[in-house]
């Protein structure tokens, strides 16, 4: 095991720092996030030290989607006031990234829980076919198999 000793999330896969772990097995632990969107928040964190969704090896990427799928489907059925579930990754700082050891937020959601996305200026208008095509091809260039 990849074990990052200043990092707080290796911490918490080591137990050398405290959580409330909702799940572990020999690929990836969730617990609930020490400061909650809602009640019921986990995070999933593959037990080896990926930085993030790019480096992050595929079986363990693998793993942290089946638990979540797992653990939604528990929440849907729990106690919780859960109507609805929101998945959420951050890769890097401009996108939100603030602890560097990959996490995927598993969110419950409620109609009424007053949650939205934020949309940029300039939302909703649709770019041409053409330009969806060009971006699609530029992206497309830049594919590798990893
Ligand atoms: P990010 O912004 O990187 O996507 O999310 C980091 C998440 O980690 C935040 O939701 C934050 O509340 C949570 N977090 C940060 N430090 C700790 C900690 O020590 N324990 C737990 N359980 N969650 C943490
Ligand atoms: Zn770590």
């Amino acid at each position: 095991m990849v074990i990052h000793p200043d990092c707080v999330f290796c911490q918490i896969i080591s137990g050398e720092a405290e959580a409330s772990i909702v799940y572990q097995d020999d690929q990836v632990t969730a617990f609930m996030d020490i400061r909650p969107l809602f009640t019921g928040h986990i995070l999933i964190v593959p037990n080896d030290h990926f930085v993030g969704l790019t480096d992050l090896d595929d079986a363990y990427g693998k793993q942290m989607f089946t638990v979540a799928r797992r653990l939604a489907k528990a929440m849907l059925h729990s106690s919780l006031d859960c109507e609805g579930v929101n998945l959420f990754l951050a890769e890097g700082p401009a996108a939100g990234q603030t602890v560097f050891h990959s996490h995927l937020h598993v969110i419950p959601r409620h109609s009424a829980d007053g949650f939205s996305i934020q949309h940029p200026a300039g939302y909703g208008e649709r770019p041409s076919r053409e330009i969806l095509d060009d971006i699609a091809h530029q992206i497309r260039q830049s594919l590798t198999s990893e």
